[in-house]
């Protein structure tokens, strides 16, 4: 059986973390078993979704590797679920309802008083042919709700094992509102059947709807796929991270200067107990996916440990890797392979490089030392063993040594108290510009 897995976002916001943890599970599972990764829109909400959020989840996807196979949107699969719709009326499962919200508000109230559980009567099964025409003729109209086999359905989920929902004690779901638009279920079960997709992973919010899914995959005669649902990842609060808040979107951390792979290999192992280790590769996290690893607690998002993977991740990353875009920054190889240990963000590369090629104010602390310095700087060409030979030089003829020797040089040479090797940095900024700092304080 070929495996087909979908990410099914509603394009009613910018992807965040959360969306992308989903995400990327389903893309890791795809691959693991030589499968498709589907991306469906879950855009029937008109009012909320837009095509600029549709654009945007698409370039997230993009910027992070994420390919998908196949891509649908629901609002242009309508012949679809009123095909399933009438599949489901046929056969006796979808059935008229006339209560209005207040009217459902009532009953459960009631139920809530006499200490029952708050499930929908079906007061509607027992209106007669004249009850609904009698309903209609005074202006109301039907939405439409799944008649429930009231037995436990199960599944064995491939995150948290085997799983069991008691249908009796659940509300037969409304499939279709008075309007004739669909709310979520019955799209997502016929997009799932007509679309073959295998495995179900998505979020564990969908744990309860669940029961309600498998017997409508059964009713619409389709092959149920297999469930996995995930923890739904907190912030350092401990609260849910909603796109609404545009929390931890993914257009805010690229922003942020965090890197594709960086990200990928931290939502991977979120959550785990595994220790957070750069790749370079996506491969090597499909060769150590299962999603049985997580458990059914929630995993928290921690910016501060992203930041030191991002890091580590860039220490390791070679030129060739990123030479596109360390091009817009007019940072070359030999530049960052002096400073890449130092940076946080690929943007920290182009401060570098300013440090190196452009005229700055450096503060000038033991200037005797500076003076010294400045006349002892040998003729150029310069190498990395410039550095050792000067300041050995400059120690013998000042008696200065340890920090008192290196500190005052780095802070006049970069303007920094601390950085690269200056073994590295000190060819890069050349005679002339060392000699102007040390001597002047400005070059
Ligand atoms: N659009 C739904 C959501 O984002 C999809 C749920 C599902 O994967 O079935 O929650």
């Amino acid at each position: 059986m070929a495996v087909r897995v979908r990410f099914a976002p509603s394009p009613t916001g910018r992807l965040h973390v959360g969306n992308l943890f989903v995400a990327l599970q389903n893309w890791l599972f795809a691959k693991a078993h030589e499968g498709k990764f589907l991306l469906r829109l879950d855009d029937t909400d008109r009012q909320r979704s837009t095509a600029a959020f549709a654009e945007g989840i698409g370039e997230d996807l993009r910027w992070l590797g994420l390919a998908w196979d196949e891509q649908v949107a629901q609002s242009a699969r309508g012949a679809v679920y009123d095909a399933a719709a009438e599949r489901l009326r046929r056969g006796g499962r979808l059935y008229p309802c006339y209560e209005t919200p207040e009217e459902l508000a009532l009953k459960r109230k009631a139920q809530l008083q006499s200490h029952q559980a708050p499930v929908y009567d079906r007061a509607a099964l027992r209106l007669g042919h004249a009850d609904r025409a009698a309903l209609e003729a005074s202006g109301r109209k039907p939405h439409w709700r799944f008649l429930l086999d009231r037995r436990e359905t199960r599944w064995d989920d491939l995150v948290r094992g085997p799983q069991h929902i008691d249908e009796a004690s659940q509300s037969d779901p409304v499939l279709v509102r008075e309007d004739g638009s669909y709310l979520y279920t019955l799209p997502s079960v016929a997009d799932d059947a007509d679309l073959g997709v295998t495995h179900v992973i998505r979020g564990n919010d969908h744990v309860t709807n669940t029961g309600a899914q498998v017997q409508i995959f059964e009713a619409l005669g389709a092959a149920v796929p297999r469930f996995g649902h995930l923890p739904l990842l907190i912030d350092a609060t401990g609260e849910g991270l909603s796109k609404r808040t545009g929390s931890l979107s993914l257009a805010e951390l690229r922003e942020a200067g965090t890197e594709p792979l960086a990200l990928l290999a931290y939502l991977a192992r979120i959550g785990t107990g595994e220790p957070m280790r750069p790749v370079h590769d996506p491969g090597t996290l499909v060769a150590t996916h299962d999603l049985s690893r997580f458990g059914a607690s929630s995993p928290r998002f921690d910016p501060a440990e992203l930041a030191q993977l991002n890091a580590k991740h860039l220490h390791e990353t070679p030129y060739d890797a990123v030479a596109d875009r360390l091009a817009a920054f007019g940072v070359e190889q030999p530049l960052w392979e002096a400073v890449r240990g130092n940076v946080a963000t690929l943007a920290d590369a182009a401060a570098w490089k300013r440090i190196c090629s452009e005229r700055i104010e450096v503060p000038r602390e033991d200037p005797p030392l500076l003076e010294a310095a400045a006349a002892l700087l040998p003729p150029e060409p310069w190498n990395e063993e410039t550095w050792s030979l000067w300041t050995r030089a400059v120690g013998a003829a000042t008696g200065r040594k340890g920090k008192a020797l290196f500190h005052p040089l780095r802070l006049a040479l970069t303007g920094r108290g601390d950085g690269p090797e200056l073994r590295l940095l000190l060819p890069l900024l050349g005679r002339h510009r060392a000699h102007a700092r040390l001597a002047t304080g400005n070059g």
